[in-house]
Parts: C-alpha cells; structure tokens; sequence
C-alpha cells in the first residue's frame, strides 16, 4: 500500500490558521475549572456548547455553505489535540457531534439534507450523534439486529442501539438497519443509514449510567419501536450504510487519536511539573534515572503520535478534496465513487489505513502515558482530584471505542498480508 508522497504533505500552518488555534486554546483554558467542577459531580459539562459555539469550533472542518468555518482537516486535529489536554471527555463530545456526526452528513448527505440540518449543527442549536452499536453487534455491525421496513413513504425502524455518545441529548443522529426479509420478516437484508431527528416518534433513550470516566459526556441507549423514518431521510443510497458507517469511523478514529496527543501533552506537563517539585530520598523525583524514563516514553510517545497523526489528516484531506470536486461535476457520485472510482478507493484505503495506525498507536501511548504519570504521582496521583488520574480512566475508553484496539490490530495486519487474510 502506498501512501501519497511524504514530500505532499505540508504541516505548516497559516496565521489564520494559527489566530484560531489561539481562540481553541483560550476557549479550552476557560473551560477548564468547570470541566473538573462537572467531572466531580458526574454531571454534563453544559458550557461546552456555548463556548465552543463562540469561536465556530462546533463546525470547524464543515463547509462554510452550511454555516462551518470550512477548516482542513489538519487544523480541526490541532484544535481536537489542544481540547484533548483537558480531557476526552470534552474532545468525545466533539467527536460525535463533528467527526460520526456532521461530518457524515456532509460527506454522503444529498443537497437537500446538508441544507436542511447542517446549519442547525454548526450554529449549536442541534446537536448530533452516531448509532451504530447494538448489544449483540459490537465490533462486528455487519451482524447487527436492528430492522427496517420500506413502507409507501416512509421507513420503519426497530432494534436498540446502544453507548450512543452524546445519546441523552442529540436532535439528529445517523443509525443503521438492515433490510426485514418480507417473506420471513427476519432482517437479513444488505444495511441502510437513516437520519434521524428528534421529531421522530418511537424511539426512546436511557443513560447508561455508572461508567469509569468520560463523565462529562453522556452516552445512552436508544429504543427504536416502530419509529417512523420519512423516506427523505435516507442517507446515501439504499444498502450503502455499512459503507456509510466505515467511513465515520475513518474520521472517528482519526478525531480519537489527536485528541490523544493532547492526553500525552498533558500527563507529560504534569508529570514534568510535580517531577520539578517532589523531593524523596533526599533528592527531586525529576534527578532519579527511572523517573526520567517515564517521562523519555511519554516524550516519545508524543512525537511519534503527532507524526502519525498528521499524516493522517492531510491523507485525509487529499479525500476529502478528491470526493468534493467529483461530487461537482458526477450527478450520481454516490454510485460512481462507491463502485468504479479507482482513485477514490485507493485514497479512501490510504485514509482508513492511517487513521487506523494513528487511532490505534496513539491511544495506546494515551492510556501508556496516564499510567505512567499516575505512578509518578503515587498517592497524590490516586485520587479523584488529579488530572493524571482522570486521564487514566477516561483513556481506557479510547482503546475501545471508534474500533477496539485488538480489531484495529487485526485489521492492519490483514491488509498488510493481503485479501486472503482477513482474520476478523
Ligand atoms: C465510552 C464509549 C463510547 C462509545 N460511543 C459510541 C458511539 O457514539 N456510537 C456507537 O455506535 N458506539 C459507541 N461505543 C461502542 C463502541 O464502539 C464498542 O464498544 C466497540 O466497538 C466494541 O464493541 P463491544 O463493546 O461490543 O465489544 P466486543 O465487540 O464484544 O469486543 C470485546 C473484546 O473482544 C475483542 N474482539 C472482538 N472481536 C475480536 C476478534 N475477532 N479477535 C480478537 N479480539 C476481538 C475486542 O477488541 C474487545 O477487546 C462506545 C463505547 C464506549 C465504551
């Protein structure tokens, strides 16, 4: 597999591009007492939205059509990254509202649907979700359960879904049915997507409650009961939506990875700081050889995941960029790009590939570095109240979640052996 020429990629970045950084970054300061405030209490950080609302950052990599600041994706997983210093739990919420949320909508939505819920999304008024996991369909969806019937002029839906992120709150969401078999009524056909808004009667949503982290952020599970979807509401074409489905988790996976850096960044400057400051055996912790070597793995940690990372995103962008200017001049592209478009499939592998390495080497080192730091810390490090220590809970969800690392695993090294391999 070969990846776009190194000497492609340019990391640079403009002034505009760095003046909004420098908003993300006063905005995440800002943030950053009432995070650990909500953090303690478990309760939903509901400054997110405003704040981040104040500065586009609710659609920074979203076409300025549709009301985003239409930021590259390089830019969008610096900002993720800088958010990512404090906690995953803000950067989840960004990632199911941006990256399995509007982000597909603008890749596969009709003209007609990016207008009528993009906007809403970008300005924070409708926030958004992505429901592809069931309780017997984890890592495998293609075996989910959930069924959909094609009526006259609408769909309906039936199945559960569950550790929706942002599932207590979200106004629109995608999820994913197969086809009910009209002669057996068993849900066996290819999978479809559906957009779904709140509107919609028939589903109905549970917290799922006492998790380990990510406690600023909600995750629910969703009830789909005779839930009536009208037929304008399907996204893409009909069984296109695993399709649909793995190319969110492309950007999913790609979001859950620079917000790791900033994970890294973070264990790093306070394990460094309290290094600084902590004195045992007549001497500070940062002078003891096997300190310096937690911080030398975190420091490499940190290096190797921006390099992959970034990579990732301008592969990315060289999809991206390649989908939206055959979209302009292809009438049926859903059909074309998804079948015979030799370029598209090899630029679509190249991104899922990186975003693949990227997610799964940069959560590793995430979850790697809060365990280290939280040692440097000792018993300081063991309480509710350091920020090393939320690191560590709220990372182990990132090993799972966008694909858990044993599946990424698998998936990287089948496709380096070739077709015959697919171990999953
Ligand atoms: C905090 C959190 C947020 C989430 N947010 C969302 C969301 O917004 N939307 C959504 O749709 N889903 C969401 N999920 C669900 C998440 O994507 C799934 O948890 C994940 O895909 C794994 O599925 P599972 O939990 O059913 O585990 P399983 O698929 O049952 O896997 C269990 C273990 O077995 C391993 N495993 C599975 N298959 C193989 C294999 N073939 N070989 C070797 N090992 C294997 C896995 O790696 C894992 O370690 C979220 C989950 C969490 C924890």
């Amino acid at each position: 597999m070969r990846y776009h020429d190194l000497s492609e990629m340019n990391f640079n970045i403009s002034k505009r591009q760095e003046k909004f950084l420098s908003k993300v970054d006063n905005a995440s300061k800002l943030l950053r007492e009432y995070e650990e405030e909500c953090y303690l209490k478990g309760r939903i950080n509901d400054r997110v939205v405003p704040v981040f609302k104040n500065i586009g950052m609710l659609g920074c990599p979203i076409s300025t059509i549709y009301g985003g600041l239409g930021y590259d994706f390089l830019t969008y997983c610096l900002a993720l990254e800088r958010i990512g210093e404090e906690g995953s739990s803000v950067r989840t919420f960004l990632s199911a509202h941006i990256s399995i949320g509007q982000l597909v909508l603008q890749g596969w939505a009709n003209e007609a649907q990016k207008k009528e819920y993009l906007p809403h999304t970008t300005r924070g008024e409708s926030i958004m979700a992505f429901a592809l996991t069931e309780p017997n369909a984890g890592s495998d969806p293609s075996s989910m359960e959930m069924v959909f019937e094609e009526k006259s002029d609408h769909y309906v839906l039936n199945g559960r879904k569950h550790w929706v992120g942002n599932g207590t709150i979200a106004d629109l969401l995608t999820t994913y049915a197969k086809e009910r078999n009209s002669k057996d009524g068993r849900g066996n056909g290819r999978i479809s997507s559906f957009i779904v808004d709140k509107d919609c009667q028939g589903i109905r949503r549970k917290e799922i409650k006492n998790k380990m982290g990510l406690l600023t952020v909600k995750n629910a599970e969703l009830l789909f009961r005779n839930c009536i979807i009208p037929k304008k509401n399907l996204l893409g074409l009909k069984g296109q939506g695993l399709s649909i489905a793995y190319s969110a988790l492309i950007d999913g996976r790609l979001s859950v990875a620079a917000g790791a850096i900033g994970v890294i960044k973070d264990c790093l400057a306070e394990s460094i700081r309290y290094s600084k400051i902590r004195t045992q055996h007549g001497g500070l912790l940062g002078k003891k050889q096997l300190i310096q070597d937690h911080l030398a793995k975190m420091v490499v940690s940190l290096e190797s995941s921006k390099w992959l990372v970034y990579r990732a995103a301008i592969t990315r962008q060289h999809l991206h960029d390649y989908v939206e200017n055959f979209k302009k001049d292809n009438m049926d592209w859903q059909l074309k790009l998804n079948k015979s478009d030799k370029k598209y499939i090899r630029l679509r592998n190249q991104a899922d590939r990186i975003s693949t390495i990227s997610k799964f080497y940069a959560s590793n080192c995430a979850l790697d570095a809060a365990n280290r730091s939280v040692q440097i810390f000792g018993s300081a490090g063991y309480t509710k109240k350091s920020r090393v220590a939320r690191h560590f809970l709220d990372s182990r969800a990132i090993t799972i979640y966008e694909g858990a690392n044993e599946v990424l695993a698998l998936k990287i090294g089948s496709q380096s052996l070739g077709n015959d391999f697919k171990a999953y």
